[in-house]
């Protein structure tokens, strides 16, 4: 991608309003544009961003036995939320947005959409277990619409419902799930504590939280003395909760922390009331046991800004597999010389933005900063001359670090 068609600019004065890092640094970079509170356009290079997220997730969860990805509807038919309860329910009419001229809601959550789903096209036990999720906007009234990504009124997220004929099938997933989601988080660039919580307004079993701890987390943990377990603030009384003792001694930690994902166990809450049955081997009608399994997708790209992004410097160092670009190659020549770099990092397959813009070198580097690809490489006349092109990997930024690079051994250097 040529830089002086990127549309989003990178801005230099933006909105008083903004106070988060991710919201300050992502609307200066050029990745999003907000819109009102909690509702936000994502410009082509935040875009960028979020699919390859989306890409981590999805290869994740393609690897659990019998999931498969769909796409549900946002709008929400009242009779199904009323079969589960849930259309009257006081806490989820204050998180679901209605439409008062169709009868509808709009997506909040889908679990009545995917057992009405599971109802219609699955009978037998034959058929299980299922699990089926999508990736899609969600839409929920957030009085607290802030932090730029991290509490949207429209946010995205991955949303998987699971349907097993047994309790221990279903145990067996669960745990199969937390361990991909680990593996997303950690290929996300972020460390995402496993965390017992309340079920919340959607459950009344206990859940699996996935936490981050960072400087503007709204929520609490208690974590263990190895740091890689903890409890929701709102499960436990306190420090010396005999919850946390049983952790065996040890100080117990608490620290704010962002949720960038949550699975829920929910046994039959709602295949009971909306008949998500299969006939099992003695030809019975059972309910089958169901658990749900979310991650906030554009609130991920949030939470990885507010670790690697750094509002005093202006800089954004994405872990590799997050950055919007992979080569960042950006062009000082006199006459244009990185034209030809780019056709051929273009045509080895290289995710290369090419800053080809007639703009002063400070600037461009300023941008580069905010753009944060892993690998930059700087053509200039020096550079020529020296042989090639500057390299530089962008963790390490500091002069003595950079390396000229001969044009002809570039796609190894990359790779
Ligand atoms: P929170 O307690 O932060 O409101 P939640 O328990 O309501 O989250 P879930 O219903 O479990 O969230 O949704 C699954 C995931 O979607 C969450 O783990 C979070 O990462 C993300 N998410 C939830 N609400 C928002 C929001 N308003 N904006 C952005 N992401 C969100
Ligand atoms: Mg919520």
């Amino acid at each position: 991608m040529r830089q002086s068609q990127l549309f989003g600019a990178t801005r230099r004065e933006i909105s008083q309003e903004e106070e988060s890092i991710n919201a300050i640094l992502l609307t200066r970079g050029g990745y999003i544009c907000r819109t009102a509170a909690g509702v936000t356009s994502f410009l082509p290079l935040g875009l960028r961003v979020i699919e390859n997220i989306k890409n981590i997730v999805r290869a994740e969860m393609n690897e659990l036995p019998a999931t498969q990805e769909l796409l549900m509807p946002v709008f929400q038919p009242k009779d199904i939320w009323e079969e589960s309860g849930r259309w009257d329910d006081e806490g989820m009419k204050e998180v679901m947005y209605r439409v008062q001229d169709t009868n509808m809601g709009i997506g909040a959550t889908h679990e009545e959409n995917a057992t009405d789903l599971f109802r219609k096209l699955v009978s037998s036990y034959k058929e299980l277990p299922l699990c089926i999720y999508q990736i899609q906007t969600k839409f929920r009234k957030e009085l607290r619409a802030k932090s730029g990504l991290l509490r949207g009124r429209e946010f995205i997220m991955k949303d998987l419902y699971s349907f097993h004929l047994t309790e221990e099938g279903f145990q067996d997933y669960y745990e199969q799930a937390a361990a991909a989601y680990l593996r997303v988080f950690e290929r996300c660039g972020v460390n995402a504590i496993r965390t017992k919580a309340s079920g919340g307004i959607f459950s009344k079993r206990p859940s699996d939280e996935f936490q981050v701890i960072n400087s503007v987390g709204e929520d609490t943990i208690y974590l263990n003395p190895a740091g890689d377990e903890a409890w929701n603030e709102e499960m436990v009384t306190g420090q010396d909760d005999p919850r946390l003792l049983e952790w065996g001694g040890g100080e117990v930690r608490p620290a704010q922390a962002t949720e960038v994902g949550n699975i829920f166990p929910y046994g039959t809450r709602y295949t009971v009331p909306m008949h998500g049955e299969v006939t099992d081997e003695t030809g019975q009608k059972v309910p089958v046991i169901m658990g749900a399994y979310g991650i906030g997708i554009s609130r991920l790209m949030g939470v990885i800004t507010e670790l690697y992004g750094n509002v005093e410097t202006g800089k954004i160092a994405w872990p590799t597999g997050i950055a919007p670009f992979k080569v960042h190659l950006i062009d000082l020549s006199p006459d244009g010389q990185g034209n030809p770099i780019y056709d051929q990092l273009k045509a080895a397959g290289v995710e290369v933005l090419f800053d080809d813009r007639d703009r002063r070198a400070g600037e461009k580097f300023a941008d580069a900063d905010l753009i944060g690809a892993p690998i930059r490489l700087i053509v200039s006349k020096r550079s020529l001359d020296a042989g090639g092109v500057e390299a530089v990997k962008a963790w390490n930024i500091s002069p003595d670090e950079r390396e000229i690079v001969a044009v002809s051994e570039l796609e190894n250097f990359i790779r």
